[in-house]
């Protein structure tokens, strides 16, 4: 099996990536930045976030697996502690493969000439800094609504623990095959007026924001931020493509939102 190990970059970070190197290969397993089988973050669920873009173009025959050198994450679920008992079990165990849903964003142009297509772990996010963005929201083909306001967030269930839930939306099983359109500081008054909460929608259901004012947007996928102008409209969906998660032991989904959130758990309870 050949395996990636992504560092956050820091000292700690770097140090696990090196001694998980040395003792992967012990085991026989492959060294490879080209084509992992198994792409290991070490650092946080951000640093998680860049190893799933960094092989993006392979989701299908890569796994992912995160180690926090911090705080408990929920991408990065295994802690500095465990580290030894994840390499035998990388070395030593088959894994099951969990998968589970993406966005997929497409912003057409008003050329008609140019679209990016990207796929997001945690969400896009929709912002300008000249103002308000305004934009008509159509769902499944109508027109839903005209959104005023500083900006939409569309997230996965995945993503839905990050930015999706500073904004009031709802925490969603990552299982569920599904987007969470949120609002950020929409505008309601006699003249605009929008939903004003958190909408869930089904994967065949696809989302088209198209721009009323002229706009300089600032499109953010995941930690990416670029600068976008005529813009004619940006698309939502669930993706075809999947994250792929390798998985070594049964860590409930509720029970991380429970111990990030919630109450600091106790860790050994969970692995009985
Ligand atoms: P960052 O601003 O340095 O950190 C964002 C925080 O979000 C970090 O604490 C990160 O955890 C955490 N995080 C990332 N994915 C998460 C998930 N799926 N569930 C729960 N927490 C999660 O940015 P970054 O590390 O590059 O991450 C980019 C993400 O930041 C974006 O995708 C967005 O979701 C989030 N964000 C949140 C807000 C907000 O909550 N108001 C605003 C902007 C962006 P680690 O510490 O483990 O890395």
């Amino acid at each position: 099996m050949k395996f990636d190990i992504v560092s956050r970059g820091d000292h700690r970070s770097n140090n696990i990536k090196s001694t998980m190197t040395q003792y992967l290969t012990d085991f026989d397993l492959e060294y490879s930045e080209e084509e992992p089988d198994l792409v290991i973050s070490v650092g946080g669920d951000g640093t998680f976030l860049e190893a799933f873009h960094r092989y993006v173009h392979r989701l299908n025959e890569t796994a992912f697996i995160g180690i926090h050198t911090g705080h408990l994450g929920f991408y990065a679920d295994w802690m500095l502690e465990e580290v030894e008992r994840l390499i035998i079990e990388i070395a030593k165990t088959p894994y099951q493969v969990i998968e589970y849903p993406i966005l997929e964003v497409t912003i057409r142009s008003k050329t008609g000439k140019e679209e990016d297509r990207f796929l997001a772990l945690n969400e896009a996010t929709i912002k300008t800094a000249e103002g308000s963005v305004v934009f008509d929201v159509d769902i499944k083909g109508e027109h839903f609504e005209t959104f005023r306001g500083d900006g939409l967030c569309i997230s996965t269930p995945s993503g839905s623990t990050a930015y999706n839930k500073a904004l009031g939306g709802a925490i969603l099983h990552p299982s569920l095959e599904a987007i969470q359109l949120t609002e950020m500081a929409s505008i309601n008054n006699r003249v605009f007026r929008t939903i004003g909460s958190p909408m869930i929608l089904p994967k065949h259901h696809t989302c088209l924001l198209k721009p009323i004012v002229d706009r300089s947007f600032l499109i953010a996928i995941d930690h990416f931020t670029q600068t976008y102008t005529n813009v004619k409209s940006i698309q939502c969906r669930v993706a075809k493509e999947k994250i792929r998660f390798a998985r070594f032991r049964p860590f409930p989904f509720w029970n991380r939102v429970r111990d990030s959130f919630v109450t600091e758990g106790d860790r050994t309870k969970m692995d009985n």
